[in-house]
C-alpha cells in the first residue's frame, strides 16, 4: 500500500499535475490523527526510517491508508478511509448512484499525438464478471434504510396545490376536501387519545399517513426506521414560522385555533401565541435581525467559501466569498465596511481580489511554456509582446480561433501564469460560467463587466466609475476573452 512514488522521485507519475501530486503525497509525519477541513482525516503517521520498496527508498509518509485485515482477506490493494463528515457521505452517495464504470477508450496502431475529440468521446462501458453476475441475478445495487415522511407546515387554507393550466378551480375544490399531513394530524388527535403523547414531528414513528385518504393509522412495526421532516421555514415568512415553532412544542392539537390557544384564550396570530407561551427571546425574533454579523461570518465562513476554495485556493477562497457578499449587499445599500466585516477580517480583501503566489506562478510557467507547440508559441510571443512592448502602434486585441481540443485553454493558462509570475494582475473572463471554470481564476464576462443579462440596442455595462471594481479593471495588464 505504497503511493507512487511521485514528485521528484518520479515526475511522470499519473498523480502529478503541474508539478505537484494531486493526492498530496508524501504526507507529513504526524503525532496524532486530526480532522482536515474537507473531512479527510490527516492520519497519525509515526516516524520511520527509509525502507527499500522496489527501486526507491521510502518511509511511512508514502503509505496509503489501509486495513491489514481487509488487504489480507481479499488479497488486494484496498484504500480504507474514515468517513467523518457530511461531505464523505455525499461522496459515497454519488458513487452508489453514478452508474457503471465507464471510460473513454481508443485503440491505435502507432503512437500518435493527434487527438480527435469526437472519437475519444465514445463512451466505453466495462462490466466485470462479478458485476455481470450480480446484475443478471437482479440483486439490489443499493439499499435504503430509512423512510423520510415529509410533513406539511401551512397556514389555514394555504396548503400547496398542484394543478394543470386551466384546471385551477377543480384543483382548489379537490384540495378543500383533501387532508394534508397537518390537517390529518388534527383529525387524528380528535379521534385517538394516544396520539396526544407525541409531537407532530414524532407522529410518523407511531402512525402512518394513508396517502389516498390521508388518515393517521397506528403503526404495527417499523417506526424506528422512519424520520418525520418539516420544511425549513424562514423567519421572514413570519406567521408560518411561528406556526412551526408551536408545532414543535404543542401536543395533541385538534385545529389551527386550538394550536394558538394559550390558557383558554384563542390568540389572533401564531406569533402572539408564541409570545404568550414565552417562546420568543426578546425582539430579534420579530425582525430576523442578526446581532453579531462578524460572528455569523466566522461561523459560516467555510460553507460560504466552499466553491471558491475549490476554484482558487484555501487562502483566497474566503476573500472571493466576501467579494461576492459585497455584490449582494449593494442591492440593500450596504457594504462590508458598514457591516464591520472588513475591519475584523482581511482588510484588503477587495483590493487584492485574487492573490497569486508569484513564485508558484513562475514555476507553473516554467513547466507549461516548453510544452507549447509551434503555433501556440507563436501566439504566446505575440501577445506577451503586445502587453510588455510600449509601442503605440502595436495591436492589442486578439482573436484566437481553433477547433476544440487544440489547446487554446492550455495557452490561456500559460499566459496567465506568465503574467502573474511577473507580479501583474490579469482577469480571465469567459462568456459562460463553464468556460470560466477552465481558466485559472476565471470569471464570467457578465460578472466582471456587469453586462446586462437581457441585451438590446441601448444596453450598457453597469460598471460605475471611481469604484473599486472600475479601478481593478483599469489596472489590469490584460483582459482575456476566452
Ligand atoms: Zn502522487
Amino acid at each position: 500500500m505504497i503511493h507512487g512514488p511521485c514528485g521528484t522521485l518520479n515526475p511522470n507519475s499519473q498523480c502529478m499535475r503541474e508539478g505537484v501530486c494531486t493526492k498530496q503525497y508524501p504526507k507529513e509525519f504526524r503525532g496524532k490523527t486530526e480532522e482536515n477541513i474537507n473531512g479527510y482525516p490527516m492520519y497519525q503517521r509515526k516516524y520511520t526510517e527509509f525502507l527499500r520498496v522496489g527501486r526507491h527508498d521510502l518511509d511511512n509518509r508514502w503509505v496509503v491508508p489501509y486495513n491489514p485485515w481487509l488487504s489480507k482477506k481479499f488479497n488486494a490493494h484496498i484504500n480504507v478511509e474514515v468517513c467523518a463528515s457530511i461531505k464523505s457521505a455525499k461522496y459515497l452517495y454519488k458513487y452508489v448512484y453514478k452508474g457503471h464504470d465507464a471510460a473513454s477508450i481508443r485503440f491505435e496502431n502507432e503512437k500518435t499525438l493527434d487527438h480527435d475529440e469526437i472519437l475519444s468521446f465514445l463512451d466505453g462501458r466495462y462490466v466485470s464478471a462479478p458485476e455481470a453476475m450480480w446484475r443478471l441475478n437482479e440483486f439490489n445495487l443499493s439499499e435504503k434504510s430509512h423512510t423520510v415522511v415529509r410533513l406539511a407546515v401551512h397556514l389555514p387554507d394555504q396548503q400547496a396545490i398542484v394543478y394543470q393550466d386551466g384546471q385551477e378551480e377543480e384543483a382548489v375544490a379537490r384540495a378543500a376536501t383533501r387532508q394534508t399531513t397537518l390537517t390529518a394530524w388534527f383529525e387524528l388527535n380528535k379521534n385517538d387519545q394516544d396520539s396526544h403523547n407525541y409531537l407532530y414531528t414524532d407522529i410518523p414513528h407511531y402512525y402512518t399517513f394513508n396517502r389516498t385518504a390521508m388518515k393517521g393509522q397506528k403503526r404495527q412495526r417499523g417506526g424506528e426506521q422512519v424520520i418525520g421532516r418539516t420544511p425549513v421555514v424562514n423567519i421572514q415568512d413570519s406567521e408560518r414560522y411561528y406556526l412551526c415553532v408551536l408545532l414543535l412544542r404543542k401536543l395533541g392539537s385538534v385545529s389551527f385555533d386550538d394550536l394558538k390557544t394559550v390558557d383558554g384564550i384563542v390568540c389572533n396570530t401564531f406569533q402572539q401565541a408564541c409570545k404568550m407561551k414565552g417562546l420568543l427571546e426578546g425582539d430579534q425574533h420579530c425582525f430576523g435581525e442578526v446581532n453579531n454579523i462578524p460572528e455569523l461570518w466566522f461561523r459560516y465562513k467555510d460553507a460560504l467559501s466552499e466553491d471558491f476554495v475549490r476554484q482558487y485556493s484555501e487562502d483566497s477562497g474566503p476573500q472571493y466569498a466576501l467579494a461576492e457578499s459585497e455584490e449582494f449587499l449593494k442591492h440593500y445599500n450596504l457594504n462590508l465596511k458598514k457591516l464591520k466585516l472588513l475591519t475584523v477580517h482581511l482588510p484588503d480583501a477587495l483590493s487584492n481580489l485574487p492573490s497569486f503566489d508569484i513564485l508558484a506562478e513562475q514555476q507553473k510557467e516554467q513547466i507549461n511554456a516548453p510544452k507549447l507547440n509551434e503555433e501556440q508559441k507563436l501566439v504566446f510571443d505575440i501577445i506577451l509582446k503586445a502587453i510588455y512592448d510600449n509601442k503605440e502602434d502595436i495591436s492589442r486585441l486578439f482573436f484566437l480561433e481553433g477547433p476544440a481540443g487544440t489547446g487554446k485553454t492550455f495557452l490561456y493558462n500559460t499566459l496567465l501564469h506568465t503574467i502573474r509570475g511577473k507580479g501583474h494582475h490579469v482577469t480571465p473572463v469567459a462568456s459562460t460560467g463553464i468556460a470560466a471554470t477552465l481558466l485559472n481564476g476565471g470569471r464570467t464576462a457578465h460578472s466582471v463587466f456587469k453586462i446586462p443579462i437581457v441585451l438590446n440596442a441601448t444596453s450598457i455595462c453597469n460598471v460605475k466609475p471611481n469604484i473599486q471594481e472600475a479601478k481593478l479593471i483599469c489596472d489590469k495588464k490584460i483582459n482575456n476573452l476566452g
